[in-house]
């Protein structure tokens, strides 16, 4: 697989060098510079196939050789131990189900196939590697339960203090062991920007072997396409086109539906429902990319003011804005509009959405018309809702069943390191701490 910067000034890179580095030397993003189709057989072939196999076909033909067979097996098999099944909610409507991992998000993807990419790529290696994450919540906590324990890692994780579920936080502070949270005072965007400045640092990176997992890591992007392929094959009317309508933040998961599409998976229409926060739809509308400040939503982890997969998904297109308008819709929703879906959903099929997947479903009823007649629609449902159980009326919490591995998570004692978003600071206490 051949890797090009989205800002075009720094030298292709292969997928393991585009994994170890993170980010292009140029302060771009690595993305693949073409895809070649797989065969319309292979897709008629998928259905009822598991989604491992699927994503060891997927991720052999776009990695072309560079991880021998038997390793990226193991990869595939150690990261997949969970599925992504569809739950049918009429002939037209199915949710897949993103959050049935280890920290009940889809994030859990491409984290754990990116751990055990490095891990895979480290085995040989003697110093030890630090991953640097900005988190607006679920990143975090895939990554460091991914992570955990994993010889030669420490894991540091940024969060905007208080601007996270405390269920999220738990589940970022109460791990220890190689993983260390820092609070943030500031947005998700200073943690990002943050993150950015440290990749962009010449002494950090001589001092310290520093390694992204955010979504710009194309270990973390490629895998969330796997489950695009696995939705295709589980779809129970085979004549019917797809929909994907994707609930969207940073963009990652969106252009990993695309990197699917692009690898010939026939989609009819990707949908990016976003919250208050507009940045896609204001592109596609006028084609301004200026970053806005982020705003606070119930979806929270939408909650992205300058969406770093947008370079990715313009680059794809060649920047031309019509060429992506044809495969792509994308519409905001209100938080009002977000808790009046998760009632409906709840009352027409006695399903309860968090309110991620319920902008996802506000996406596909704003944007269905009688132009989709026929088609499927599938909502990725990118949460478990027991993890924003304060989003929920009264009626519909007392339904949901709280996972044992959060109830765990829960009954854990929070520690953090408190830090201003000030870079200084946060190269100060990356120079100065030994972590075990
Ligand atoms: C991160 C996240 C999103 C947004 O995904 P992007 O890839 O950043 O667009 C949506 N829902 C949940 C629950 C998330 O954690």
């Amino acid at each position: 697989m051949r890797l090009v910067s989205t800002r075009g000034q720094a030298v292709a890179a292969s997928f393991c060098d585009a994994v170890a580095r993170g980010i292009a030397e140029d302060g771009g993003l690595y993305v693949p510079a073409s895809v070649t189709p797989l065969p319309r057989k292979f897709f008629d072939a998928a259905g009822g196939r598991p989604l491992r196999e699927l994503a060891f076909d997927l991720a052999r033909h776009l990695l072309d050789g560079e991880i021998p067979d038997r390793d990226l097996e193991t990869i595939i098999t150690r990261s997949l131990t969970f599925d992504a099944p569809i739950r049918m909610l009429a002939d037209d409507l199915g949710v897949l189900e993103l959050f049935h991992g280890p920290t009940l998000a889809f994030k859990d993807f491409g984290a754990q196939f990116m751990a055990h990419t490095l891990a895979w790529l480290n085995r040989e290696a003697s110093t030890k590697r630090h991953i640097l994450v900005a988190t607006s919540g679920d990143t975090g906590s895939a990554v460091a339960h991914a992570f955990h324990n994993v010889e030669g890692m420490h894991v540091i994780l940024l969060y905007p203090s208080g601007r996270i579920s405390t269920v999220q936080e738990l589940q970022l502070t109460t791990l220890r062991g190689n993983v260390t949270a820092l609070e943030i005072a500031g947005t998700f965007d200073d943690c990002q920007r943050m993150v950015k400045e440290a990749f962009a640092d010449a002494e950090l990176r001589t001092r310290m072997q520093l390694t992204s997992a955010n979504s710009i890591n194309i270990a973390r992007l490629l895998p969330q396409s796997f489950y695009y392929v696995g939705a295709w094959a589980q779809r129970p009317d085979r004549s019917r086109p797809v929909e994907f309508s994707v609930p969207s933040g940073n963009l990652g998961n969106l252009t990993a539906g695309i990197l699917a599409m692009k690898a010939g998976l026939p989609v009819r229409k990707f949908i990016a429902a976003v919250n208050a926060n507009t940045a896609l739809p204001r592109y596609l509308a006028t084609g301004t990319t200026a970053p806005v400040p982020a705003i606070a939503t119930l979806s929270n982890a939408m909650d992205v003011g300058d969406p770093s997969n947008l370079a990715r998904l313009r680059w794809l297109f060649g920047d031309d804005r019509d060429l992506l308008g044809s495969v792509l819709h994308s519409a905001s929703f209100s938080d009002e509009q977000t808790r009046a879906a998760i009632r409906s959903v709840y009352r027409c099929y006695q399903y309860v959405l968090d309110p991620h997947g319920a902008v996802g479903y506000c996406g596909l009823e704003h944007v269905r018309s009688a132009a989709s007649s026929g088609s499927l629609g599938i909502i990725l449902e990118t949460a478990h809702p027991a993890k924003f159980l304060d989003a929920l009326d009264p009626e519909i919490r007392s339904s949901v069943h709280v996972p044992a591995r959060l109830r765990a998570a829960l009954e854990g004692e929070k520690r953090s390191v408190r830090l201003s978003p000030a870079f200084a600071g946060f190269k100060e206490f990356l120079l100065h701490t030994t972590f075990s």
